[in-house]
């Protein structure tokens, strides 16, 4: 049946149940039309502008009827006096285990993607993605580091995960390749496009020193299969030479020489305080037609392993940081604890403080920049949860109190509308929601089909959907106590599935789909 004649009839259907409906309080009815009704709310579309009181009508997984009038529903969800809005895509996830992705659904995230670091063996990580059942959305790159990794060491990729991607040791090593090993890596990384990889992830600040013709080989490849890359820039020191304003140098110029679609990772921990410096370049070659993207998280301390190149050394200096700067489980690491750790357990994962932005104006208005520049996504680069000192895949629910991840992993998205939107009023409701939905799920569009559904309220999108309270809406997980969910959120849903409902997660709730390009026959 045509589209057209589909939606006249369902409109009438509406009608028609309007009218016999009940006119008090909404109430569940078994025989109605959608499976699902979201009652109430102040439904706010950052594409179409829509911002008023809507009931939106639910089927099959999809957005069918958004309505001035009540909707009838074999469930209904109330949100009268709440927002309405896209569920949060999160374009930058590296906890994939079932806790971190529950965590992230009480900060409203309904899709979560591993794109910086990305996975190796694709179709493997899709296979046991849905063979586990997942509570959100999910999807990853071909990764970059793991084709390498693989390729070097003579060992299957997916070997080199247990420790975590932040963790390869050895890779901060890895000079410029030969033309025999680029090639490997190539059909490595094909292979992985073949089966449906959202892109490239190139962790290039994890291996610094290998070839820059190498990263423009990687993003000729991308550009080549119409795919994007996603890159953590090879230089994050604040001085000259290989500082940061040349890392993001050499994005731009692979960007202009290649045609491709390169999206930069974190511009506020990557950049550190020459953000406003790479966002202006960022923002004339965007001007110019350059296909470059970029991504935030409101906070001003990064997370990553005491061994990682960029706090190596000299580096530790030329990157603006004393050790005193680091925190490990919410504590100030003195020297001695920083260069023992560095040299004994170089996986320690830790928080490295690059902006002060709770005391220090200047560092305050430099994450503002980040967070708040125009076309960029709020990102949340979220970590997965250890708990006992090992990152966690059991199905434990609720989070342990003595969990531990950087606050981002929790309290991104709910920071940012507290902060930003609430509390200082720098941005509008609906650009902010632009900012968490529409614009990552725009990022990717342009290769991922399935994300011209999502980011939006509108009839025939996909029903991820969150329902929150501006009022209270607010993140809670801090660097000495992250093991907190924020609050505010009152209703996920997820293809149509409620995963929360009234703020409770339902553990055996797995309504997430994969998203994922068409895999080659
Ligand atoms: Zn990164």
């Amino acid at each position: 049946m045509p589209l057209g004649v589909t939606w006249a009839i369902l409109s009438l259907l509406a009608v028609a149940l309007q009218l016999l409906g009940p006119c008090g309080a909404p109430a569940a009815d078994s025989s109605a039309e959608f499976d699902l009704v979201v009652h109430g709310g102040r439904v706010i579309d950052p594409e179409s502008g829509l911002d008023g009181v809507r009931d939106i009508g639910v089927r099959d997984g999809r957005i069918a009827l958004i309505a001035e009038r009540r909707l009838a529903g074999r469930k209904i969800l109330d949100a009268s006096g709440l927002i309405v809005a896209p569920g949060f895509i999160d374009l930058h996830s590296h906890a994939m285990q079932l806790m971190g992705a529950r965590v992230q659904a009480h900060d409203g995230v309904t899709t979560a993607l591993e794109l910086e670091g990305g996975v190796l063996p694709v179709a493997g990580f899709y296979d046991r993605m849905a063979a586990q059942g997942w509570p959100i959305n999910y999807g990853a790159s071909a990764s970059w580091a793991l084709a390498r990794m693989a390729e070097v060491r003579g060992v299957p990729p997916e070997r080199l995960v247990g420790g975590g991607i932040a963790s390869l040791s050895g890779f901060a090593d890895h000079g410029p390749g030969s033309r025999e090993l680029l090639e490997r890596v190539r059909r490595r990384l094909e292979r992985a496009l073949d089966d449906g990889a959202l892109g490239i992830g190139v962790l290039l600040g994890c291996a610094p020193k290998t070839g820059r013709q190498e990263f423009a080989d990687v993003n000729r490849w991308a550009a080549a299969r119409g795919v994007p890359t996603f890159t953590h820039v090879r230089f994050h020191a604040q001085l000259e030479p290989q500082n940061a304003f040349e890392a993001f140098q050499e994005t731009l110029a692979v960007a202009t020489a290649t045609g491709g679609h390169l999206h930069l990772c974190h511009v506020n921990s990557a950049a550190g305080r020459l953000a406003p410096l790479v966002l202006a370049d960022i923002a004339k070659a965007q001007a110019q037609g350059l296909r470059v993207t970029v991504e935030a998280y409101p906070y001003g301390a990064g997370s990553t392993a005491i061994g990682a190149a960029f706090f190596r050394g000299d580096e530790l200096a030329r990157s603006g940081l004393k050790k005193e700067d680091f925190t490990r489980d919410g504590k100030a690491l003195t020297a001695e604890e920083f260069d023992r750790l560095q040299r004994e357990a170089p996986g320690t994962r830790i928080i490295a403080h690059f902006l002060r932005p709770d005391t220090d104006p200047q560092d305050r208005a430099i994450l503002d920049g980040s967070i708040l520049f125009p076309g960029g996504a709020i990102a949340s680069d979220a970590v997965s949860w250890q708990v006992d000192g090992r990152v966690t895949h059991a199905d434990t629910w609720p989070l342990p109190e003595n969990a531990l991840a950087h606050p981002r992993s929790a309290g991104t998205f709910s920071r940012f509308l507290r902060v930003y939107v609430r509390e200082r009023q720098a941005i509008g409701l609906r650009d902010a929601l632009a900012k968490t939905s529409l614009i990552p799920a725009r990022i990717l569009e342009g290769s991922v089909p399935q994300m011209r559904r999502k980011g939006r309220i509108a009839p025939d999108m996909d029903a991820d959907l969150v329902v929150f309270d501006l009022a209270t809406i607010a993140d809670r997980a801090t660097y000495e106590k992250p093991a907190q969910t924020s609050t505010g959120i009152r209703h996920v849903i997820v293809a149509g599935v409620p995963l929360i409902e009234d703020g409770t997660l339902d553990p055996t709730s797995r309504p997430g789909r994969p998203v994922r390009r068409t895999p080659a026959p």
